[in-house]
Order: C-alpha cells, then sequence, then structure tokens
C-alpha cells in the first residue's frame, strides 16, 4: 500500500500573508534534513504538508523519526494513500490500522472531504468507515468524546488518505523565520537548553563558546561540540565560534578584586558576544542564565552583565525556570547525559571564593578599567576559529 507522511503546520497558520513565507522555509528545513532519505515530493494546501516518497526506498520510519524533531510541525500522521473509492478505502482502512485496531478498545472516525466533488459527505464517510471497521474487529466500541483511537479518511485531490492518531510534532516556527541569533553556550545543562528553547521560536543559532586553555581542556571544547550536534537535530546546522579566552581571565585575575572575577569576566563574554553577533548578523543574544541560579545571576550581577550590552537584546529563556524544569528539558532533548560528562568550563577556572552578588555597576567598571579593554577583546577576537556542526544523523 502506498504511504506518505502528513503534517499540520500548526501555528504558522495563524501568520496571515506571511504563511507561504513559513510554509516554504519549513520545506526548506525538511528537504535539507531528509536529503538523504531519497527522492520525496513535497505538496502544501490548507495548513497540510504532505511528503510523498517518489521511490521504493525512502526509509519512512527514518524520516518520521527526524521530522518528529523539526521545529514548524504541530502534528504528523503517516498514512496510506488509496484511490478515492470507497469499495478501495472501506478494506484499506481496516487492513492499514490493522494493528492499531486490535489494541484499542474504542474508536471513532472523522472524515475531511477537501475534493468537494466526492459523492459521499463526511458523516456518510465515517458511517461507512465505522460499520466496516464494527464489523471485522468485534471487541472494539465506538467512543466519540475519548476514543483511543481515531481513525482519519481525508478526501483530498489525489488520494484519500487513511491514518490513525496523530503524533504531536516539535511545534513552534520553522528556524529561519526569525532571524539569526548569537547563543552562548558552555558545557553545562542550561544553555543547550536556552539555544534550543529560542531555536523553537524559528531563530537560527550561531554559537559561541569561550575556551581557555590549558585550564580547559581539548576534551571541554568536544562536549560543547557533541552538545551543540545534539541541539542541531533540531535548529539545522549550527556555526560555532571558539574564542579563545585565557589572557583576558589571566588578566582579571591579575590586575581585578577577586569578588568582581566572575563578573567582569562575564561582562568580557557579552563584549566579544556582541561584536562576533554583529558581524555573523545575528539580532541578539542568547545565554542559560536564571535569576538567582548562581551569584552571577543575581538580579543585580545580571544587570552589570547586560550593562555592557550596547544595541542587541539579550534572551534568556530560562530566567524564571527552575534547575528541575531545565533538565526535564535537557533529558527531553538528548543533552542531559553530555553536559553532565565532568569537563571543565572556563567559569570554573579562577572562581572567588566569596563572589560579590550585589555587585554595583560603578565599582565593576572602575574595578576593570585597569584593563586594556579594547584590546583584549580584539585579541579575542583575532584568536576565534571556526567550527561547523552539522546534524549528521
Ligand atoms: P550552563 O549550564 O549553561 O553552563 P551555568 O548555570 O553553569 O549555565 P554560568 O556558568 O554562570 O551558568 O553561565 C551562565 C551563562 O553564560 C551560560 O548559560 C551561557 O549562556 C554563558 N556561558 C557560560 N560559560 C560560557 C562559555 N565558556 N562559553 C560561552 N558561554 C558561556
Ligand atoms: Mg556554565
Amino acid at each position: 500500500m502506498k504511504e506518505i507522511i502528513l503534517l499540520k503546520n500548526g501555528e504558522l497558520a495563524l501568520k496571515g500573508l506571511n504563511r507561504h513565507t513559513f510554509e516554504n522555509q519549513l520545506i526548506k528545513n525538511m528537504k535539507f534534513r531528509l536529503h538523504d532519505l531519497g527522492k520525496i515530493r513535497y505538496t502544501s494546501s490548507q495548513s497540510t504538508i504532505i511528503l510523498e516518497p517518489l521511490d521504493e526506498n525512502v526509509d519512512l520510519n527514518e524520516a518520521f523519526r527526524r521530522l518528529k524533531l523539526i521545529f514548524g510541525i504541530a502534528g504528523i500522521s503517516r498514512c496510506a494513500a488509496v484511490e478515492k473509492d470507497m469499495s478501495v478505502i472501506l478494506p484499506a482502512a481496516c487492513e492499514y490500522l490493522k494493528d492499531e485496531l486490535m489494541i484499542a478498545k474504542t474508536f471513532k472516525v472523522e472524515a475531511k472531504r477537501s475534493d468537494k466533488k466526492f459523492p459521499l459527505k463526511s458523516p456518510e464517510i465515517c458511517r461507512e468507515v465505522g460499520g466496516e471497521i464494527l464489523s471485522k474487529f468485534h471487541h472494539l466500541k465506538v467512543d466519540v468524546h475519548n476514543p483511543d483511537l481515531t481513525v482519519t479518511v481525508e478526501i483530498r485531490d489525489n488520494y484519500a488518505y487513511i491514518h490513525g492518531n496523530q503524533v504531536k510534532g516539535a511545534g513552534g516556527m520553522p528556524v529561519g523565520t526569525a532571524g539569526n541569533a548569537a547563543l552562548l553556550v558552555s558545557g553545562g545543562i542550561d544553555s543547550p537548553v536556552a539555544g534550543w528553547m529560542m531555536s523553537k521560536r524559528g531563530l537560527q543559532l550561531c554559537a559561541i563558546h569561550f575556551a581557555s586553555p590549558p585550564y580547559t581542556s581539548q576534551r571541554a571544547e568536544m562536549k560543547v561540540h557533541s552538545l551543540l550536534r545534539q541541539v542541531s537535530k533540531y535548529s539545522g546546522d549550527i556555526l560555532l565560534l571558539v574564542v579563545p579566552f585565557t589572557h583576558i581571565q589571566e588578566e582579571i585575575k591579575d590586575k581585578c578584586p577577586e569578588e568582581l572575577f566572575t563578573i567582569i569576566m562575564r561582562r568580557f563574554m557579552m563584549r566579544c558576544s556582541e561584536a562576533i553577533a554583529k558581524e555573523r548578523n545575528c539580532g541578539a543574544l542568547i545565554t542559560g542564565e536564571s535569576v538567582g541560579q548562581v551569584a552571577s545571576q543575581t538580579m543585580q550581577a545580571i544587570g552589570c552583565t547586560e550593562a555592557v550590552v550596547e544595541s542587541l537584546p539579550v534572551f534568556r529563556p530560562l530566567i524564571g525556570m527552575d534547575k528541575d524544569e531545565v533538565i526535564e528539558i535537557s533529558r527531553k532533548i538528548g543533552t542531559f547525559d553530555i553536559s553532565i560528562l565532568p569537563y571543565e568550563d572556563c567559569c570554573t577556572v579562577f572562581t572567588p571564593k566569596h563572589p560579590r552578588t550585589r555587585p554595583k555597576l560603578h565599582d565593576v567598571e572602575a574595578a576593570e578599567n585597569v584593563l586594556d579593554i579594547d584590546s583584549l577583546v580584539k585579541e579575542a577576537l583575532d584568536g576565534t576559529k571556526k567550527i561547523s556542526i552539522t546534524t549528521g544523523d
């Protein structure tokens, strides 16, 4: 039996005249993610996109698995595509959905008839398909309110599509529809989650990681690659920029008060990141900060960090979340097990014993004035290396 995948594109439907731009971006993202699986035709109409394999080798299980991660898709169904004729539809529904029909205790049938020339109206289609199923699966009962299985028959232009329960998609907006943003990514639990969340809102990620060799190891950097590779299964390819941070950290350690070390360091991260973001056409910075999580994330500390960013918004999607809520997402998206590998991040190098939790901006500015800020930033930017992180399923 010929099979296709049918997608509902949720929130996109709300976008009025922009809808086509959103749909086109979504199709582009899907083509990119599925290109190695063989020839697939993509057609869209009425908030639905149909993926039709054009050769027999297309692995629909794999396609389905990847599609579940792509933002902009509200629901996914794998369907049988059959001739628009009740004498074909009735046996096909029983045969195609037999496993699900055997397991279910209750079911209902829904029909959608976008081809208005089809001789039966939707309630008649439901009645006939329902009757056929009841005559073949004697254990089943109809429950129109809360059925175990909803059998859907959609009569469209070329085929009748038959499917069981729709699987929830990743939701959100297609990556690329909201522009580019720069994610400050450490090897921790939070920042990959922050990146995933903003990617879900349609932002294309560029990642920035600060490394302090020899205090931080090559393995710590490889951990960031692995984290981003996992995030890229959702977000698509990510360009990673690794910024050498050792000299900046050593200068701060040697010349600034210990209790302000972290906050000054974070201000340098923001300065370097804003410069990179602007060069890369990014419209925002993204961090994994959450109020009160550590000393550098008190309201006052975040205020001092943010004060150095001249003209970009800083997105902090985790700002009001508890650690367990972040961990729950990181488990769901598959970054947690990588994040807990024990390699050190540059933030754990030279950490002060008693960091100032309520720093005052003028104290911080005065303390860092002894440093040649511009040339330190320039040196770090000049030493930045680029790495392409590709999804690689
Ligand atoms: P995470 O789990 O993301 O490491 P954290 O709780 O350890 O978060 P901090 O170390 O204070 O928090 O960092 C706060 C944010 O600063 C991170 O979420 C990330 O966005 C950014 N950041 C921290 N370290 C780095 C780094 N080495 N490179 C790039 N960004 C970083
Ligand atoms: Mg960290």
